[in-house]
């Protein structure tokens, strides 16, 4: 009853005094975007501005410029007031235009991240510098010899000797025992600042601001590990006694070291190929312009600001960079003539088209991508192409009979490499889910619990350590994983909605989209046109006809 005449109270009160309007919180809403851009749209294009020369000099001045204008803009949604502003805003449902609601959301989520008191921030800032820097400078030893990264590597893809084998697999999670004290304060500190927050721990507060739920994600990732299982297992199964053979011992001796990666996230090289040798004569930009203008999303401006080859003191990786959202759109990469960097190229130029193809008319905050994974899908979705034998066909104007030899090993290598990544993901998920639910636990046994359950993978004999710990992204990048995952599950979902639905096919056999103007007149429309308008989730229905989901991933990597 009295809620009911508040509700009247609210809507009769403007029609006694039409001229004297109320500040709806519409009106209020319209006020705090308008200022709060003035504010962050600037500092925004000079961090990124500052981020982009340090990348391409390596200068330590221009890193400290970036540092400095980062701390200035998180200043900014660390402001409690404001954020008890948009609290209010967001909890009256008196907000309902669409395009309102969503820039609402998008900065309540932004300022909800940022709300940890100075003195706790001091002391996550601080603990995550002393874990990152012991993380950074350790080496592993193999017989009382320091070894790289690089060795470990070497090591692992090449040695034949399974002593060798052993003992560079465990020095490569040595780091793990050496940070593990100081990243469970590290969780610990990040547990205490989302529950001041009034989260259950820091991976439901990461999960919740990124617009997710735990439920959505438990039923995605379970359904996938059903859908995977099987498959898995035979693929796994068909791999253990290749490689088993190869060292002249039973399947079920194989140890996580004889696998070609310290985690068993990429597939070992048991299946020869040599991709290189089509692109070394080739010019990887080249074909990456001529590629996307043939679909209708033009990078010629794009490639014209970026930098591309390799110089002293640059980044040595590859990244995507928007200046302004505006236009100024830009890659940087080390371009070599190889598959690796074709990849990269087409990888990158995906994220680049994705933000240089916002609709311009849309709001600032909304002119960015749904979420970090849909870029990614965008980014995933082309990057495929480097591997795919008709698209190498087309590219490349091979003959026929090269294009099956590709066909044959690459589609088996990248299915193997597709399913073993998405076991791989699984474990990383529920781990940390369970790391940030209860950091106190025997975390070294929940590990190889997980480990065995997803990858079938023998935990090895004797006591187990804390090699977990040395998957860098727990330390820099935490509860951050999945998104990887769901990124290849839309990328799938995009082709399998393409290939049906734009281009009216009955499979995607042979499918690259070369030349066609279809493909790009759809991403434009229904994916990158709207950037942030849409949920991630309604933005996928609305492209693809239904909620994010495993299935096309699996249909397109299961055969
Ligand atoms: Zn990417």
């Amino acid at each position: 009853m009295e809620r009911i005449l508040a509700v009247v109270a609210v809507f009769v009160i403007p029609l006694f005094f039409p001229g004297c309007e109320p500040v709806t919180k519409e009106k209020q809403l319209e006020r705090f975007i308008e200022s709060h851009v003035a504010k962050v749209e600037p500092l925004t294009r000079q961090a990124n501005l500052a981020y982009w020369d340090a990348s391409t000099t390596g200068k330590p001045e221009d890193y400290e410029r970036v540092n400095k204008l980062q701390l200035e803009i998180r200043r900014i949604y660390n402001n409690p007031q404001e954020f008890a502003l948009l609290k209010d805003m967001k909890e009256s449902g008196q907000i309902r235009d669409a395009r309102a609601v969503r820039q609402l959301d998008k900065l309540y989520y932004a300022y909800l991240k940022n709300q940890i008191e100075p003195e706790l921030l001091e002391k996550l800032v601080d603990s995550d510098s002393r874990t990152q820097e012991k993380y950074n400078t350790f080496r592993g030893t193999m017989d009382g010899k320091k070894v790289t990264m690089s060795d470990i590597y070497t090591i692992l893809t090449t040695e034949e000797d399974c002593r060798k084998r052993e003992l560079a697999w465990k020095a490569s999670k040595q780091v793990g025992d050496a940070i593990v004290d100081d990243l469970i304060e590290l969780v610990k500190l990040r547990n205490m600042a989302a529950r001041k927050v009034g989260f259950e721990n820091y991976h439901t507060l990461s999960i919740v601001s990124g617009e997710q739920s735990v439920e959505e994600l438990d039923g995605i990732f379970d359904e996938l590990c059903e859908l995977t299982s099987e498959p898995f297992a035979r693929l796994k199964k068909e791999l253990d006694e290749i490689l088993a053979d190869g060292y002249g011992i039973a399947p079920q001796d194989l140890m996580p070291w004889h696998y070609h990666d310290p985690f068993f996230q990429r597939t070992p090289l048991v299946y020869d190929l040599d991709l290189d040798m089509y692109y070394k004569d080739r010019d990887v930009k080249e074909l990456a312009e001529k590629y996307y203008a043939g679909i209708g999303l033009d990078v010629d401006d794009i490639l014209a600001r970026s930098d591309l080859y390799d110089r002293e003191g640059k980044y040595p990786h590859a990244f995507s960079f928007e200046g302004d959202r505006h236009g100024d759109v830009r890659i940087l990469c080390n371009l070599q003539n190889t598959e690796r960097w074709m990849e990269t190229i087409l990888h990158e130029l995906g994220h680049a088209v994705y933000s240089k193809y916002h609709d311009r008319k849309e709001p600032w905050l909304l002119r960015e991508p749904a979420h970090s994974f849909t870029t990614e899908a965008i980014a995933m979705f082309f990057g495929r192409l480097s591997r795919n034998a008709a698209w190498m066909q087309q590219m490349l104007s091979l003959p026929d009979e090269q294009r099956m030899k590709i066909e044959q090993v690459s589609e088996k290598y990248l299915r193997f490499q597709q399913v073993l990544f998405a076991r791989w993901a699984m474990v990383m998920y529920n781990f940390e889910k369970q790391l940030y639910a209860e950091a106190d636990q025997d975390l070294n046994t929940l590990w190889w619990d997980l480990v065995e359950k997803y990858q079938f993978i023998k935990r090895p004999p004797g006591p187990v350590d804390a090699g977990w710990a040395s998957k860098l992204h727990f330390t820099t990048a935490p509860c951050y994983y999945h998104n990887y995952m769901m990124g290849e599950l839309l990328a799938s979902q995009l082709h399998n909605h393409i290939v049906h639905k734009v281009l009216m096919l009955k499979s995607d056999e042979g499918v690259s989209y070369f030349g066609d103007r279809r493909v790009g007149d759809y991403l434009r429309g229904k994916v990158l046109g709207p950037g942030a308008l849409y949920h991630w989730n309604e933005m996928i229905e609305r492209a693809s006809g239904e909620p994010l989901t495993p299935k096309y991933f699996v249909n397109q990597f299961i055969k």
